[in-house]
């Protein structure tokens, strides 16, 4: 007499497990839209990073070469004598300035009597702050 029931159970305990189911998988069809949007602005900030990072790379290229350049340029301004180098005036003639031959940084002779020494590399040249004029009259 009761042998329906089975059947109109399984019918109810089936309409709502498939309400749960589309319940479900609605949710799942909306986080899988919220991934793929997240995944698009991540992927644009990328293509962003990129470029910049292209861009900055680039630039410092640029900026390496230049400085190379003036480097090169600066370098072509020493004259090496006497164990030192001399940096040219544009005008012509040397500024008085003693540079270590190593670092091309000012060399120091104390109270003029001592040897010109770079401090840093301890560098020395055979001559004095007192003898400078003397020893750049020999300047080329
Ligand atoms: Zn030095």
């Amino acid at each position: 007499m009761l042998e329906w029931l089975p059947t109109v159970l399984k019918g109810i305990g089936d309409s709502k497990l498939a309400a749960i189911l589309r319940e479900q998988v609605s949710l799942l069809e909306l986080q899988c839209d919220q991934a793929i949007g997240e995944r698009d602005v991540l992927a644009t900030k990328l293509a962003q990073a990129k470029a910049k990072i292209e861009l900055l790379e680039s630039d410092n290229a640029q900026l390496k070469a230049e400085l190379d350049d003036s480097q090169r340029k600066a370098d072509d301004d020493l004259v090496p004598f006497k164990g030192a180098l001399w940096k040219r005036k544009p005008g012509g003639g040397y500024y008085d300035d003693v540079l270590c031959r190593e670092c091309h940084q000012p060399m120091v002779s104390s109270h003029g009597v001592l040897s010109f020494v770079c401090v840093p590399c301890n560098v020395r040249v055979n001559f004095t702050g007192k003898q400078l004029a003397e020893v750049m009259r020999g300047l080329p």
